[in-house]
């Protein structure tokens, strides 16, 4: 069972230019970030998650890594290795964090912290700053026997409102951190007692091939090579299969809408990741669904959707949904913001700190209401051309990788000094 347990390392080359930015995000922002680097030149950062693909840490750092390196940062990504077993008990303890009910026995205590322990000690000790992001590695530092560098937790779920068994279980390896990240106050649980706590709102890569600008007739093409008819309406959703993401829910706004729009069509996009077992089953689900009515196309990372295919859908789309019930911050919506695409999305966490100030109306609490947001744009040609560039410009402003990594830096920079 131990030889399952395995830290990897997972490489990325600096494979971008930091000058690109400075058209987008100003010289302020971009000589402040090249100072940061400067003075973080010999510090070795480590990032740590649980895996290499799928879901938005994955996205964030395989982003993120390249950046620090373009900026001669000496940064490192590694990923704790587990099996079904340890991921099916993780994913449940994120949904628990999330605020979902769960039965925490003995055994499950028992796996999470052998799986922890035990990367803790193949974990080296040559960094001086790690930052560990979200609940399946938690452990670490508090299994960590070395105790050198500065620890960073890094959540990026919401966390307000936790099931009371699984936090005060985790609670105690969380308190173990130099610093904990959230990503909005709100999050916070109330009973947490750490030195600092800091909020870092995510960000996106406009040189990604996910979020590159792509010739009109190319992106159209490919979508429509996958065979959804161009010259009808489409809505979109890109989320892994979650029941926070409610892919259900979604299936049924579709349905509402197609009641007075017969021609609209519905492509449901989502990655399986390697750590979220639960995305099988939901999946299979929403199969049974799309089976009933051709106009629902479901994609998946299995059939070879990648960032590309994933930036084509985005621009296709004449409006993208989120409809989460529970979100950490969505880094679809600022994805698809940024290459102006509507976004009718669930009214919660940060979400909503993405969509622009005058279209805070089509946040959505509900099934009916996500349905006639969607009917409200699609009917209106000139209101869906103002909410892409009204998000483009919120994107442009606040969500792009240079703010991002800026507010890093400065924790990093603020904890080494100490
Ligand atoms: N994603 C993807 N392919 C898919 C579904 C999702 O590449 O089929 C990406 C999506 O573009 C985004 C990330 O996975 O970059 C999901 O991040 P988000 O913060 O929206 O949600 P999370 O999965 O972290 O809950």
């Amino acid at each position: 069972m131990l030889e399952q347990i395995k830290i990897g390392r997972y490489c990325c080359a600096p494979s971008t230019q930091i000058e690109n930015f400075r058209p987008l995000v100003g010289d302020d922002l971009i000589d402040e970030l090249l100072e940061l680097a400067k003075d973080l030149r010999d510090i070795r950062i480590c990032h740590i998650n649980a895996t290499p693909f799928g879901g938005g840490v994955a996205e964030l750092l395989s982003r993120e890594i390249p950046i620090l390196k373009a900026l001669k940062v000496q940064a490192d990504w590694r990923i704790i290795h587990g099996d079904q077993e340890f991921f099916s008990i993780t994913k449940s303890f994120h949904n628990a964090i999330q605020g979902q009910e769960f039965n925490l026995t003995d055994d499950i205590k028992h796996i999470y912290i052998r799986h922890n322990r035990r990367s803790a000690e193949l974990l080296t000790s040559d960094y001086d700053v790690f930052i560990v992001h979200d609940p399946q590695p938690a452990a670490l530092r508090y299994f960590n026997k070395h105790k050198k560098g500065k620890w960073i937790w890094r959540c990026h779920i919401d966390s307000s409102d936790p099931n009371p068994g699984v936090w005060s279980f985790i609670k105690p390896y969380i308190e173990s951190y130099d610093a904990v990240v959230f990503t909005l106050e709100e999050f916070v649980p109330p009973d947490l007692n750490v030195n600092l706590v800091e909020y870092i709102l995510p960000a996106i890569d406009p040189f990604s091939s996910k979020n590159m600008e792509l010739p009109e007739d190319v992106y159209r093409s490919a979508v429509a090579n996958s065979g959804v008819d161009m010259r009808r309406p489409l809505i979109v959703q890109v989320s892994r299969f979650d029941p926070w993401k409610d892919p259900l829910g979604v299936i049924q706004a579709y349905q509402l809408v197609k009641r007075e729009k017969p021609d609209v069509q519905l492509a449901m996009v989502g990655s399986l990741a390697g750590d979220d077992p639960e995305g099988y089953e939901i999946l299979s689900r929403v199969n049974e669904e799309s089976a009933k009515d051709p106009d629902i196309y479901v994609f998946t990372n299995l059939e070879g959707i990648g960032n590309m295919e994933v930036n084509a859908f985005q621009r296709s789309a004449d409006v993208v949904i989120q409809k989460s019930i529970r979100e950490g911050f969505g880094l679809v919506v600022s994805e698809a913001l940024w290459k102006g695409t509507p976004v009718v999305a669930g009214n919660v966490g940060g979400i909503r700190t993405q969509i622009p100030d005058d279209m805070q109306g089509f946040l959505v609490d509900s099934v009916e209401g996500c349905a006639e947001s969607l009917l409200r744009l699609l009917n209106d040609d000139a209101l869906r051309k103002e909410f892409g560039e009204k998000g483009r410009e919120k994107v442009r402003k606040d969500f792009l990788y240079p703010r991002m990594i800026r507010d890093d830096l400065r924790l990093v920079k603020r904890l080494v000094s100490s």
